[in-house]
């Protein structure tokens, strides 16, 4: 089976989130069930950077106005299609943002470009190769299925996964006229979305399959609290929404191997993380004494629920425990976090940036990893945690909910414990979770069963991608 995967980000090419993880290690899982993807992912100078050796597989002369091209090259064990558009993708900054953090004013242009290539492979603009099912990714690849269903490629099954319904690419009415569509793609069943341009709202309404990154965030998208708008389309497709958690390369984050961190361990070797906790220490300039280590490797937002975190770290600090924070975003929660590191010196700690070998550090070093999120679709890092035995310490939504288990008397009990959930979420619920922690943390015993159950929980992609692959094969059998 030939599956096209359009993404904005992948894994190790270029990455901002979870979603960059996710669209980089399914295809290699799903090479075990006889699934073959190639992803398409545009030109970004890191991208195009590299690439060793490449191949022209399509050309566009003149894309939205720009002259493009298609690459086929392999990176890393992925078989990547890059949309090469210089006048799109060339450019200083992010993914999405220029090198101030502003969106750039015509993402609405490149990722319709994306997305339009995405379904003109699907039509068969490469020679040789022509996908069976296509499967998007959040709103920047969302207009492929839109394409695919308005401009006669309705045949080929499309899947369109959400990452995150809060960033759904909402523009004008006026970008319409240059999207080349026909105009009934701008209605109910198409892009129309509250009198502006949905463009996930178009790839939700048009695919033939909506995937989402845990069941529990699947469930949740169709009430009012979490649907961000979308919660009537979510119930109306409800039948063809699928809940899959994600897993996480187990090669990469392998504590037993892995180059990034100051000691490598196993679950059986739990004494040798603290070669990783000094080095965290020495990171952070935090007082090498006991009490736990909390730590955070998140971005920075509302979302995330720093603000909890801001509101109860002096209180961590009073029962003895130590935070170390890495991340960045919102300049108000980043000077917060700040102004916490300098009034506890040696016990509080802040890294503002984006640096992938120290995020290994974190969870092999802390103790604990706070995720405090008011939703969270699915959520890698407390995947890393389980499986570096730094305990997740999880707000209870979405796919935290999903694969966390906590440590409540009974789980604890039954010894299948992994962690800690709380609810509300809000700062006295994320107090109340923690003073569970610090009782746990002062009992090696129960932490290192705690520690080991977690790092024996199967993360892994294998139960998942069998999942993808089978909603890809029921896709296939309604042809
Ligand atoms: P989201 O995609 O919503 O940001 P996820 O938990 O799904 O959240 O994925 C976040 C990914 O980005 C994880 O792989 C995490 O380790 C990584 N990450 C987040 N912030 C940083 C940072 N400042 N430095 C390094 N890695 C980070």
């Amino acid at each position: 089976m030939n599956v096209l995967s359009v993404a904005s980000e992948v894994f190790p090419l270029i990455k901002t989130g979870g979603l960059a993880d996710v669209a980089g290690a399914l295809p290699v899982a799903l090479a075990g069930h006889g699934v073959r993807v190639r992803t398409l992912v545009p030109g970004y100078p890191a991208v195009v950077q590299s690439l060793t050796s490449s191949e022209v597989v399509a050309e566009f002369p003149d894309l939205f106005g720009e002259e493009a091209r298609v690459l086929a090259a392999t990176h890393a064990g992925l078989d990547i299609l890059v949309l090469d558009a210089p006048g799109f993708f060339d450019r200083t900054g992010g993914p999405y943002t220029d090198a101030t953090g502003k969106d750039f004013v015509d993402n609405w242009k490149r990722f319709a470009a994306l997305s339009y290539v995405g379904a003109e492979i699907a039509r068969g603009r490469i020679a040789g190769w022509k996908p069976d099912i296509v499967h998007a990714h959040d709103w920047q690849a969302a207009m492929t299925p839109v394409y695919m269903r308005f401009t006669g490629i309705a045949n080929t099954p499309s899947v369109m996964t959400v990452h995150n319904l809060a960033f759904q690419g909402q523009f004008g009415p006026q970008i319409f006229p240059s999207l080349a569509l026909p105009p009934e793609a701008f209605s109910v069943d198409g892009l129309e979305y509250y009198g502006d341009v949905g463009f996930l709202k178009g790839g939700l309404q048009t695919a033939w399959a909506i995937t989402t990154v845990s069941p529990t965030y699947a469930h949740e998208i169709m009430m009012p609290e979490f649907g961000m708008g979308l919660e009537g389309l979510m119930n109306a497709r409800a039948s063809e929404l699928w809940g899959i958690v994600n897993g996480i390369d187990t090669a990469i984050w392998n504590p037993e191997l892995d180059p990034h961190i100051a000691g490598t361990f196993s679950a059986g070797s739990l004494r040798r993380r603290l070669v990783n906790r000094k080095a965290l220490s020495d990171r952070f300039g935090l007082h090498d004494d006991q009490g736990p280590i909390f730590c955070v490797v998140s971005r920075l937002t509302w979302q995330k629920g720093i603000d909890l975190i801001i509101e109860v770290v002096d209180w961590i600090v009073s029962q003895g425990g130590k935070l170390a924070v890495l991340g960045s975003g919102d300049q108000g929660l980043e000077g917060a976090l700040l102004a916490a590191a300098s009034r506890h010196r040696g016990r509080v700690g802040i890294a503002i940036g984006y640096d992938e070998p120290l995020s290994h550090l974190m969870q092999a070093g802390a103790d604990a990893i706070l995720i405090p999120s008011r939703f969270e679709p699915c959520g890698l890092t407390q995947l890393y945690g389980l499986r570096y035995g730094c305990i997740p310490v999880v707000a209870r939504t979405g796919g935290l909910a999903d694969t966390v288990i906590d440590a409540n008397q009974a789980a604890l009990t039954a010894r299948v414990a992994t962690g800690f959930q709380f609810t509300p979420i809000n700062a006295e619920g994320l107090r109340q979770a923690l003073r569970r922690v610090f009782k746990a943390y002062h009992e090696p015993k129960v932490w290192a069963r705690l520690q080991n159950q977690g790092m024996k929980s199967d993360v892994s992609w294998e139960h998942s991608a069998e999942r993808y692959a089978h909603l890809y094969s029921s896709l296939l059998a309604r042809v």
